[in-house]
């Protein structure tokens, strides 16, 4: 079994959910009292939250490189990113180590592909939902339209997540918003929604919808251990 590297601590919430499937996962498919063989590093989020709003991504790239060279050294034969936003400086992260990258949207991608979707809402933070780094590259790279909340509804859906869900709080009337805002996508001829927040599976899961889901920190956890089996 290869040693999986997570970065992780953005915000610990969603590492604390990935670090369960993914044990989870290889305890599924090895059985008995196996578990996964994981390498991680957990970074302050307060730190990485200021940068993010002063714009300063370079010194919060630099920053999580050397969060990411500190998991090589630990012996991870690969890394993941346990956020969809840092992958914002994923270029500069993967520029200064040597092992592989699993980046979050292309696994997410080739999941919703492989569910025959071809319209996906997006939800996420402000930079996810908007940037090229992550919207555009599910268009360009993988060929998927997709589908945003307008400007107004894209701030609470950004508030949420940082004022509630990377905290720990998980309110119904949020979820009621949630569901909302992917009604009006699901109107708009969206067929599935990329939860492409790490934290959102903890206030949306598929049992409150009917429109299929793809919860971003479950597909890459999921394709973490294949890769680790493989
Ligand atoms: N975990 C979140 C994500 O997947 C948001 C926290 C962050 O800004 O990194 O985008």
């Amino acid at each position: 079994m290869k040693v999986i590297g997570l970065l992780g601590g953005m915000s610990w919430e969603s590492t604390a959910l990935y670090y369960r499937w993914i044990n989870e996962e290889v305890k599924k498919r090895l059985g008995a009292l196996h578990s996964a063989r994981i390498a991680m590093v957990s970074v302050d989020f307060h730190e990485i939250e200021t940068l993010q709003r002063a714009g300063q991504w370079d010194r919060a790239g630099e920053l999580l490189a050397k969060a990411a060279q500190q998991v090589e050294a630990a012996g991870a034969d690969f890394l993941l990113i346990c956020t969809n936003t840092m992958h914002k400086v994923a270029p500069q992260i993967e520029k200064s180590i040597s092992i592989p990258l699993l980046h979050l949207a292309d696994a997410t991608a080739e999941h919703v592909k492989q569910n025959k979707i071809k319209t996906v809402g997006l939800l996420g933070t402000n930079f996810t939902m908007e940037q090229e780094f992550y919207k555009g590259r599910l268009i360009e790279r993988h060929g998927l339209n997709v589908i945003i909340p307008s400007e107004k509804y894209r701030e609470r859906v950004h508030r949420i997540i940082f004022e509630e869900l990377c905290l720990g709080k998980v309110k119904e009337e949020s979820r009621r918003e949630y569901l909302n805002i992917m009604g009006q996508m699901q109107e708009q001829g969206a067929e599935g929604i990329i939860e492409g927040c790490t934290e959102i599976v903890m206030l949306v899961q598929q049992k409150h919808t009917n429109i299929p889901l793809f919860d971003t920190t479950e597909i890459h956890a999921k394709q973490a251990v294949t890769l680790a089996l493989n």
